[in-house]
C-alpha cells in the first residue's frame, strides 16, 4: 500500500483530529463546533475559506499555477441521533448523538488531503474542498447547491468518498453507473370513525384498514415491478390508537422505497397511492397519501469513476479494487451533486474484522488504520485530475 510520506508523517496528528471530532457530533444543519474546526484548519494550511453555505458548510479554496480545470472533492461533517453504545476515550460527549456513519473520518481525512495539497502539491487549477452539512436525511448537498455552491465555486468534475465497514483495510469499490438507490418517503393516513371496542359496527376501524394496505403494498415490488428491476418497500411506521377499548379514529403509516430509476418511483407511487385510497374506499373510510422524493439515486460517470479508479489502484493495486459489486439500496445525498456536475462516488473499506460493525449502529466506529490512505486517495484524485502527466 502506497502512502504519502508526508501523511504517513501526520498520522498522529490526524487521529487526534478524527477523535475530537468524534466526541463532538453535531446533528444536521447545526454543525457549528465541526464547521469551526474544518475553517480554522483549512486557513491553517493557508486555504481559502467561505463559511455559512447553507448554513454550516464551508469551502476550502486552493489554486495553484494557470491551469483553467476546477476539481471539487465533497465530505459530510454531521452525526446522527443515536446514543453512542462505545466506552472508549473519545466517545460521544453529546447524549443522544453519535458519529455512526464515519463523517468524522471523513472529514478528518479531506483535511489531511488538504494541508498536503497546499504545502505540497504539483499541480495546475483549483481545488474546492467542499464540506457539506446534514447529508443524513435533511438533504445538506441540495441546500448547498440552492444557496449557490456551483455558481461560486464552479467545478468540472467533482468527487465523493464514503467509508463502508466489511470491506477490508486497504480496499477500495467503484464502477460507473449506479452506486447508490433513490430514496423517497411515503406517508398516508387513514381516516375511520372512531367508536367502542364492544361495539365494531358503528365504527369504521382504521386499524382493520391499514393492515390490509400495508400487505397490498407488498404485492408492488413482489408482482408488479420488473423483477430485473432493484427495488424496495419498507413500511417502518404503523400508529394507532390509545388504549384498550377504543377504536381509533385514524391510523398514520409510513415508511421508504428505494430503487435507482425515475420510471420505478413513478410506478412505486401511483401503485400505493391508487392502492391505499381504493382499499379505503372499499371499506368506507378516506385516505390521504403523501409520495415525497428525498435524494435521487447516487450514479457515477464513466470518466470520474475510470479516474477515482485509478487513483486508488495506483494506491493499493488492481487485486485491491473491487468493481463486481451490487450497488447499494442505502442512498446519498452526494447524489444532488452528480446531477449538477460530472463525478464519481468511492467506497474505502473500514475493515471485515476490527471496522466491521455496520454503520448507523451504536457500536460503530470509523476505522483510524484508513486516514491516510483515504487522505492519500483524495490528493492522487486531484493532482492527476488538475495534473494529467504526474506520476507517481
Ligand atoms: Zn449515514
Ligand atoms: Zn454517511
Amino acid at each position: 500500500m502506497k502512502i504519502f510520506k508526508e501523511i504517513e508523517e501526520v498520522e498522529g496528528t490526524l487521529i487526534e483530529w478524527r477523535r475530537d471530532l468524534h466526541s463532538h457530533p453535531e446533528l444536521a444543519f447545526e454543525e457549528h463546533h465541526t464547521a469551526k474546526f474544518v475553517a480554522k484548519k483549512l486557513r491553517e494550511f493557508n486555504i481559502d475559506v467561505e463559511e455559512n453555505i447553507a448554513g454550516t458548510g464551508v469551502v476550502g479554496t486552493l489554486r495553484k499555477g494557470s491551469g483553467n480545470l476546477a476539481v471539487g472533492l465533497r465530505a459530510d461533517l454531521d452525526a446522527l441521533p443515536i446514543h453512542e453504545g462505545n466506552n472508549f476515550s473519545h466517545k460521544s460527549k453529546n447524549p443522544g448523538k453519535m458519529h455512526a456513519c464515519g463523517h468524522d473520518g471523513h472529514t478528518t481525512m479531506l483535511l489531511g488531503a488538504a494541508q498536503y495539497l497546499s504545502n505540497h502539491g504539483k499541480f495546475s487549477g483549483t481545488i474546492h474542498f467542499i464540506f457539506q452539512p446534514a447529508e443524513e436525511n435533511e438533504g445538506g448537498g441540495k441546500a448547498m447547491i440552492e444557496d449557490g455552491l456551483f455558481k461560486r465555486f464552479p467545478v468540472d468534475s467533482i468527487f465523493g468518498m464514503h467509508n463502508i465497514p466489511g470491506i477490508p483495510v486497504g480496499c477500495f469499490a467503484i464502477k460507473p453507473g449506479p452506486m447508490m438507490a433513490a430514496f423517497d418517503v411515503f406517508e398516508l393516513t387513514v381516516h375511520g370513525k372512531g367508536g367502542h371496542a364492544a361495539m365494531p359496527h358503528l365504527a369504521t376501524d382504521p386499524i382493520q384498514i391499514g393492515t390490509k394496505i400495508v400487505e397490498a403494498f407488498q404485492n408492488i415490488v413482489a408482482k408488479e415491478i420488473n423483477p430485473q428491476e432493484p427495488a424496495v418497500l419498507s413500511v417502518t411506521k404503523f400508529q394507532a390508537g390509545d388504549t384498550f377499548n377504543v377504536i381509533p379514529s385514524n391510523a398514520k403509516i409510513g415508511g421508504s422505497a428505494r430503487c435507482f430509476s425515475e420510471k420505478i418511483q413513478l410506478q412505486l407511487e401511483r401503485r400505493m397511492g391508487d392502492l391505499s385510497k381504493e382499499i379505503a374506499k372499499a371499506f368506507e373510510a378516506r385516505c390521504d397519501f403523501h409520495y415525497e422524493r428525498r435524494y435521487p439515486p447516487t450514479i457515477n460517470n464513466e470518466k470520474e469513476s475510470l479516474q477515482a479508479r485509478k487513483a486508488a489502484v495506483d494506491l493499493v493495486g488492481e487485486e485491491n479494487l473491487i468493481s463486481d459489486h451490487r450497488p447499494s439500496m442505502g442512498s446519498e445525498d452526494f447524489a444532488f451533486m452528480l446531477k449538477e456536475r460530472p463525478g464519481a462516488y468511492i467506497w474505502i473499506g473500514n475493515g471485515d474484522g476490527e471496522g466491521s460493525c455496520m454503520i448507523h449502529n451504536p457500536l460503530y466506529d470509523f476505522n483510524d488504520k484508513i486516514l491516510t490512505l483515504g487522505a492519500s486517495w483524495w490528493v492522487r484524485v486531484a493532482e492527476q485530475y488538475l495534473n494529467p502527466a504526474q506520476t507517481y
